[in-house]
């Protein structure tokens, strides 16, 4: 366990300080040659707190880095989620453990499952990610849970220790089997990203995924992202009932979690279209959109209103979250060729921010409308249906 740690203000405990010299340093090196030495150097230290769960730590020095020096900033976060994501496996490290996730996003106008998976559909998985992802020769080892984004590790230490447990079981050729139980709550949303989580294990250098292998190349990556999206998406589909999901290409943890985080955002608006269209027949071409920024200190979200043309209400609204190192200036543009790909041509963009503001009753953001007030969204009351939102 850690050590609690009396801190004069403003001063770094001695581990942190010594991640940030590494983490500087290493943002300096001017080699391939010297990257190395700082990073191996930087690896053992944060091997150790890893394995003293001082997540602590960690997260100290990055949160100097992020205010003095983003270039080292984003070298550490990077060695730090390469440690967590890939270890050593054996002795003497004979093979490497690399993280993976599959994620699948998913909408329902009722509630996405998440929790424990069945074992013949676990197997059902395994197969078709060895058949289309991945490199024929690694070990795959999967855990039995569809996990939602409250219940995947929250920490590095966290992270870390899935990554061992999966490569214990897979060593012995089992599935990691958790307790849900123990997991985080998932909360509802109308569409929401599941993650199916599994380790590979390969000898260091050797290919992990198909398109690595000799035959492989980028044409290859492209052709394992479309078979998969079909035959892993089918694997996939008995654990949704009543949800339309779509399966992205599995990857490395950190960036399969980046990637969906992204991709979450436009497939939110088609969701929204399409759960409009169905439930309260509202066709994306009866729809205006106002988009606006919302903001604490600096631009945290946009958020996106539907108003029905004819009776002026909001009906429905998205938030669109900004990603690490994102730039406001884009975002409009990207909210906008969401929108049109959707059939909803006509968008109104506010240019100055809102507040934070969420309804006092039921938690629920407040959207833009077309006279420029961030608003509670109302359903038309005519609808029959359950939906995950609580409505008032
Ligand atoms: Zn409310």
């Amino acid at each position: 366990m850690a050590r609690p740690r009396i801190l004069r203000k403003n001063r770094l405990a001695p581990d942190a300080e010594e991640l940030l010299l590494l983490a500087r340093s290493l943002a300096m090196s001017s080699s391939r040659l010297e990257d190395a030495f700082w990073e191996s150097r930087l690896s053992e230290v944060i091997d150790r707190l890893l394995s003293c769960n001082d997540d602590e730590s960690l997260n100290a020095a990055l949160d100097n880095l992020s205010k003095t020096d983003s270039r080292a900033c984003d070298v550490l976060a990077d060695t730090i989620e390469s440690r967590c994501e890939s270890r050593p496996v054996g002795t003497k490290g004979e093979q490497s453990s690399l993280l993976i996730a599959a994620p699948v996003l998913a909408w329902s106008r009722y509630s996405i499952p998440a929790g424990q998976i069945p074992a013949d559909i676990l197997s059902n998985i395994r197969v078709q990610l060895s058949a289309h992802v991945l490199a024929s020769d690694v070990l795959l080892g999967l855990a039995d849970v569809l996990f939602s984004p409250d219940q995947l590790p929250q920490g590095f230490v966290d992270c870390a220790g899935l990554n061992d447990k999966l490569v214990k079981s897979a060593l012995a050729s089992r599935d990691l089997h958790i307790d849900v139980g123990q997991l985080g709550q998932t909360i509802n949303f109308l569409s929401d990203t599941r993650y199916v989580v599994g380790v590979v294990i390969a000898k260091p250098g050797a290919p992990l995924f198909r398109w690595q292998e000799a035959d492989g190349g980028i044409a290859m990556r492209d052709q394992a992202a479309l078979r998969w999206r079909e035959q892993g998406g089918g694997s996939l589909r008995p654990l949704l009932p009543a949800c339309a999901g779509e399966a992205l290409l599995p990857m490395a943890f950190y960036s399969a979690c980046r990637d969906a985080d992204r991709q979450s955002r436009p497939y939110s608006i088609r969701a929204s279209v399409a759960f409009l269209g169905t439930t309260v027949n509202i066709e994306a071409n009866q729809l205006s959109a106002v988009v606006a920024p919302f903001q604490d200190n600096r631009i945290d979200e946009y958020r996106i209103g539907f108003v029905h043309k004819t009776t002026g209400d909001l009906v429905h609204g998205v938030v669109w979250p900004l990603l690490d190192t994102e730039d406001d200036n884009e975002t409009p543009a990207m909210v906008e060729a969401a929108l049109r790909e959707c059939g909803i041509g006509d968008i109104k963009v506010i240019g100055h921010t809102f507040p934070l503001e969420y309804c006092d009753d039921c938690g629920t953001p407040l959207y833009p409308n077309c006279d420029e007030e961030a608003v509670h969204a109302e359903l038309p009351e005519n609808n029959d249906m359950q939906t995950p939102q609580h409505l008032h």
